[in-house]
């Protein structure tokens, strides 16, 4: 949503001009300076309003506009004074505190706070912003669209809210606490590493890739490297879509020039590895780097079945198997771009 840049002064005044209960009930200096002449009147914006009985609140143009017929014909709408009028409706209504004044910043008064500086009658959010290095602004730009208007009006910062990625890599729960202390998206905090700097389906070194896990995989590595006149230093693919917090992901061999992957599965010691759920997890990674351009070549030890078009099926590492993975490499790229890279 628009939070921020508003129109020159003047430009919307004749539409507003038709809202004199909603001109009465807006005061520039609760919006930032921003006069009403300067709000498109369908614009998606929080304002502060204050009503004939100095109660503010937050509402869009819109919602403002859209008050019941009746409600508007009085001299002033505000939801303070529509909850009072239903609660002074019955004839012997219990006498009710007078609502408390809102903080000097406009929010309402959280009564159970026990917290204050005597010297700054601002809510503890708001006091708490001035030394974060974030605004209410930009929590209000990131945080998911449903909660906008709760954390609008937030005064503490103990509550969950969802955020957005502004990127694109979807949403994180965090409270206003954390985010004053600069959680952000872990995905863009894991790319500014290495990632961010290589395009879709790039092949990089990446400082996140996990050392490799057994010896087998070294070993087909190595023998790999030795037929291969390649650099088979990087470890990691830049791909298009987040994958557990990364925009790249780690197969076990990495073949640049090949744009291959070559995993090396087995079941483990337990007998869990890569069945199961995390099948799924190595099918959405494999899906993930062909849509990088890449193709996958898996290794499939022991009981594991083929799970892509070129998984070769083995019960460990050996010549033979290297053979055939080099044909299967033939096989995805052509002979003619493999056997000019041999050894
Ligand atoms: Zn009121
Ligand atoms: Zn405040
Ligand atoms: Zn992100």
């Amino acid at each position: 949503k628009n939070t921020g840049v508003p129109y020159e002064i003047g430009r919307f005044r004749a539409d507003w001009e038709r809202y004199p209960v909603l001109v009465r009930q807006y005061h520039p200096d609760l919006n930032h300076g921003i006069t009403l002449t300067q709000v498109p009147p369908a614009a998606e914006v929080y304002l502060v309003w204050e009503c004939d009985a100095g109660h503010r609140f937050v509402a869009t143009p819109a919602e403002q506009r859209q008050r019941p017929r009746g409600s508007r014909r009085h001299s002033t709408w505000c939801p303070e004074c529509a909850a009072l009028a239903v609660r002074r409706r019955p004839p012997v209504a219990a006498k009710t505190a007078p609502p408390a004044p809102p903080y000097a910043c406009g929010h309402p008064r959280d009564l159970d706070r026990i917290e204050s500086d005597p010297a700054d009658d601002r809510c503890y959010l708001c006091r708490r912003l001035d030394g974060a290095p974030v605004t209410r602004d930009e929590l209000l730009s990131i945080v998911a669209p449903r909660m906008q208007r709760q954390l609008a009006m937030e005064t503490g910062t103990a509550r969950r809210y969802s955020w957005l990625c502004p990127v694109g890599h979807g949403s994180y729960e965090a409270t206003v606490e954390r985010m004053l202390a600069g959680r952000r998206c872990r995905t863009c905090l894991h790319a500014r590493a290495a990632a961010d700097r290589f395009d879709v389906g790039e092949a990089f070194r990446s400082p996140w890739a996990p050392k490799s896990a057994s010896a087998a995989e070294a070993d087909l590595r190595q023998r790999l490297a030795a037929r291969l006149a390649i650099d088979m230093e990087p470890n990691a693919v830049r791909v298009p879509r987040p994958f557990f917090n990364h925009i790249e992901v780690w197969p076990d061999i990495v073949i640049p020039e090949f744009r291959v992957a070559i995993e090396y599965d087995t079941t483990g010691r337990g007998g869990l590895e890569h069945v199961g759920r995390r099948e799924h997890t190595d099918r959405r990674k494999d899906r993930l780097l062909r849509s990088a351009g890449w193709e996958v070549i898996r290794v499939r030890c022991g009981k594991l079945q083929p799970i892509g078009p070129h998984d070769i099926l083995a019960s460990g590492v050996s010549a033979a198997l290297v053979d055939r993975v080099l044909d299967e490499l033939r096989e995805v790229r052509g002979d003619l771009i493999v056997n000019s890279y041999l050894a």
